[in-house]
């Protein structure tokens, strides 16, 4: 059944439809291009100076000593709170307010917000500067719909999601700003799209795999141990035997897309020998024998899989290597892991956003997993929340391309799933 004040919310966004496209485009207008991180100062305060006007009392914070903090490029986050006429839960939006470099093949301005078409473009269009705006419109309008509201409202704009959110959402959580006992529903407006609801995602074990071998003149190779060679070994070994078993294993996370509903594995970068020239050198290399030889992993794995058994898996591949390779050494070094994260369908904020949409857009909401990680990660681990999903305007594979865009309807209608949600959860 339709949610009773559906057509009130779509009447109250409508009516900010000039004021969610102007907010969108002041937001895409500050470039918080991130590496290094710029501008977070500015567009924290400017949403800051936004949301007091409607009532939210605003803190922010400088992740001081978080990795990327420095005196030329603080990490700023801000969360904005607007309490209730009554208790009640808290529904949490985050949003990252960091965008990816801008690259090459635009046709348009990157930070000019240009109109066309009912889309507005620029860096940081889908992701995710246009999910933050309908958030804090749908915030608005729920708040002039329902003043006497139970519990209470938080919009935060957070750092460095892009590149890991150690200084952003993480090193919130770390502070307890997502714990259990002051945050009970969470959305993130990443651009999943209006009508799917992202339940989290598969997890991540990034690795060095390193051989060894011994250093000689190239013209007497049987003097060295050719750590290429060596590595050529190990490639073979996970062409023969890791693919096809990472093939075999199957995911019941609804992964889009389909390609991902399985473990994976990408070869990030490979190095070996002596390090590439300097630009504009341009004498030859020397002959040598390579005694170093590394590459980065860069595995994905499933809900239904232990962090352990998949470096177990490398390892045991590494040391079939090693039986065949007398003189074989490696080492494998961990960079960086995290957990899967799925959040359970029958979760109340799962069960409100499926109503609003349904009720929105006249549709069922489909359940996806993001193949990569995103802020829920943290949110999950280290704030011990499990009520949290992904949910925004916009089409993901858009995110970080040329000529990056948002649609006015698309945003338009998530924003009234949004206030709908927020009126279930603490009308
Ligand atoms: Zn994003």
């Amino acid at each position: 059944m339709t949610h009773p004040l559906t057509a009130r919310v779509q009447a109250e966004i409508a009516r900010r439809e000039a004021d969610l496209i102007a907010l969108t485009r002041d937001l895409i207008r500050i470039p918080t291009l991130n590496p290094p991180g710029r501008n977070y100062r500015q567009i924290c305060d400017y949403l800051a100076a936004r949301l007091e006007g409607a009532g939210f009392t605003c803190t922010l914070l400088r992740a001081q000593g978080a990795p990327g903090d420095s005196d030329a490029h603080p990490r700023w986050n801000l969360i904005a709170r607007r309490e209730g006429a009554r208790p009640g839960d808290c529904v949490h939006f985050n949003g990252h307010h960091d965008v990816v470099e801008v690259g090459h093949g635009w046709t348009r301005d990157p930070f000019g917000a240009q109109i066309e078409a009912g889309r507005i473009y620029g860096r940081g269009a889908c992701d995710m500067k246009g999910g933050i705006a309908a958030s804090i419109i749908a915030a608005e309008a729920f708040l002039a719909l329902c003043p006497d509201f139970a519990g209470a409202v938080e919009i935060s704009a957070t750092a460095d999601e892009e590149s890991g959110g150690f200084g952003g959402v993480a090193w919130l959580a770390e502070r307890g700003w997502f714990a259990p006992e002051r945050v009970q529903h969470v959305l993130i407006p990443e651009p999943l799209h209006k009508d799917r609801i992202c339940l989290g995602h598969r997890g991540v074990w990034w690795a060095e795999v390193e051989t060894r071998g011994r250093i000689a003149h190239g013209s007497m190779p049987f003097l060295g141990d050719s750590a290429i060679r060596h590595m050529g070994a190990v490639l073979a070994e996970i062409e023969r035997s890791l693919y096809p078993l990472l093939a075999g294993k199957r995911t019941a996370m609804p992964v889009i897309p389909e390609g991902a509903r399985q473990s994976t594995l990408n070869i990030n970068s490979i190095h070996g020998g002596e390090p590439e020239p300097e630009p504009g050198y341009t004498g030859l290399p020397a002959p040598c024998v390579a005694d170093r030889c590394r590459i980065i992993l860069d595995r994905r794995f499933l809900i239904e899989e232990e962090v352990g058994e998949v470096k177990a898996e490398v390892t045991a591949l590494l040391e079939r290597v090693k039986a065949a390779r007398p003189s074989f050494e490696y080492e494998v070094r961990d960079l960086f892991e995290v957990q899967p994260s799925m959040t359970d369908r029958e979760a109340p904020v799962v069960q409100a956003t499926a109503h609003a949409i349904a009720s929105v857009l006249g549709a069922e909401a489909a359940y996806v997993v993001s193949p990569g990680t995103y802020d829920q990660k943290h949110i999950d681990r280290i704030g011990r929340l499990k009520n949290c999903i992904a949910y925004g305007p916009g089409v993901l594979d858009i995110a970080h391309q040329p000529d990056e865009w948002i649609g006015i309807e698309d945003m338009k209608d998530s924003a009234a799933v949004m206030a709908l949600v927020l009126a279930d959860l603490l009308g």
